[in-house]
């Protein structure tokens, strides 16, 4: 896939009406109150809105929001986000009452210059998540450009992802440029030596992560509870632990791969397990593959987390994905924090994928330190599996 695409910066935007994708699905207070709890995605979307009404443009701004499955539905109405956002931008929002319906379309046609317009809820449209290509010609018809700055949606062709693009010239914004040139630069050209460092829970869901990093990486850490599959696969006694039995050839195939290969792949060495699955578990430190019965892995050991800091320290690049251990309980977090805080000492480029990840990078305070977080959990793994992005990939070269 080409991660060169043409930016906001790259057309004229001046006195044009331009179709602004945003990613606005923010977490809601469950009461139904319209309160939201979480405002980091609007603040994260401001700098490309900003930049577009500074330059004179009429911003027709679009989003989804849960999964509202083409029907409307009141508690995912996209209004508490217009209050947000025109409180964050200090200018009106104008709210439409529909998507592409009479309301949006006299709203849209009346904008001016410097105003801005957000449409409801496109995942109320039943076209949306089919990408129907009528849907997508009306909403392009509102429009004379289409910028795109969802980064979180990116893995998903939708009418309001890539549709749209059909119809109209198509660029990005600040958010993906940024997402392209951080992680396409560390998967095409990176700084080296590249270290992947790969946990979370199963092995089944990284599959594709770890194929692809095998082919880039010079060292690939794993951590997390996938470890404890490759612990089995090699004979090892895992316990109670997360284990994938169908996966244990397959992490077998994958240790062959990186040795036929020259790639260097790191296992734990000890593991923190616990008699368990709570935060106020019982806790000892085990050798690898000597889990005793009844017991299991939550966190990866001090002579595992020495090793794994050791690998980062001179690297160009650190490609994170997967907290190392269960961070959620504060006894089993240790292991995911001394990563998190090798990677904010070295002077490598660090790149945080997955929504727990960044969760945890955020949690346990770490988040200023990295060079990238991103904000797309499924679209950042996606990406790292090498697949194609539909919402990438219908944007205008550069
Ligand atoms: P990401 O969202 O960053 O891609 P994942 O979804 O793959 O990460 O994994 C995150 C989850 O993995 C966390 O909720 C964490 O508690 C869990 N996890 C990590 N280590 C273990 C373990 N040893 N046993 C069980 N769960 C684990
Ligand atoms: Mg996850």
């Amino acid at each position: 896939m080409n991660y060169n695409k043409k930016t906001v910066r790259d057309v004229d935007v001046a006195g044009k009406k331009v179709l602004l994708r945003c990613d606005f699905n923010v977490p809601m207070a469950k009461d139904g109150s319209g309160v939201i709890t979480d405002d980091k995605r609007i603040r994260a979307a401001l700098p490309t809105i900003e930049y577009l009404l500074e330059q004179n443009a009429a911003v027709i701004a679009c989003s989804h929001m849960g999964k509202p499955k083409g029907e409307v539905k009141p508690e995912l109405s996209l209004k508490p986000v217009a209050a947000r956002l025109s409180e964050l931008l200090g200018k009106p929002v104008i709210m439409a009452d529909d998507v592409v319906g009479e309301d949006a379309k006299a709203k849209a046609a009346a904008l001016k210059p410097g105003e801005i317009l957000l449409l409801e809820n496109t995942r109320f449209e039943k076209g949306e998540t089919k990408n129907d290509p009528e849907l997508a010609k009306a909403m392009a018809d509102m429009a004379e450009l289409y910028v795109s700055d969802a980064f979180g949606a990116v893995h998903r062709a939708h009418a309001s992802t890539a549709g749209v693009a059909e119809y109209l010239p198509a660029v990005s914004g600040f958010l993906i440029q940024k997402e392209l040139e951080v992680i396409g630069g560390a998967l095409a050209n990176p700084k080296r030596p590249l270290v992947a460092i790969l946990g979370g829970s199963k092995v089944s869901s990284k599959i594709g992560v770890i194929n692809n990093l095998l082919e880039i990486a010079d060292t690939i850490i794993i951590g997390g509870g996938m470890a404890y599959t490759f612990s089995a696969a090699q004979g090892g006694k895992v316990g109670e632990s997360l284990l994938e039995a169908d996966w244990m050839d397959y992490s077998n195939e994958m240790v062959q791969k990186a040795a036929d290969k020259g790639v260097k792949l790191l296992l734990p060495v000890d593991t923190v397990c616990a008699d368990k699955f709570a935060p106020d578990a019982k806790s000892q430190v085990v050798h690898a593959g000597e889990i005793p019965d009844g017991w299991q892995g939550l966190d990866i050991g001090p002579e595992t987390v020495k090793l794994y800091c050791d690998a980062v320290k001179d690297a160009g690049t650190v490609i994170w994905n997967g907290p190392m251990g269960v961070f959620e309980f504060p006894a089993f977090a240790k292991g995911t924090e001394a990563v998190a805080e090798a990677l904010s000492k070295t002077d490598a480029i660090t790149i945080i994928g997955g929504g727990d990840s960044a969760a945890a990078v955020q949690q346990l305070g770490y988040a200023d330190k990295m060079s990238h977080i991103s904000t797309g959990g499924g679209a950042s793994l996606e990406f790292m599996e090498g697949k194609e992005l539909p919402g990438v990939a219908c944007l205008l070269d550069a």
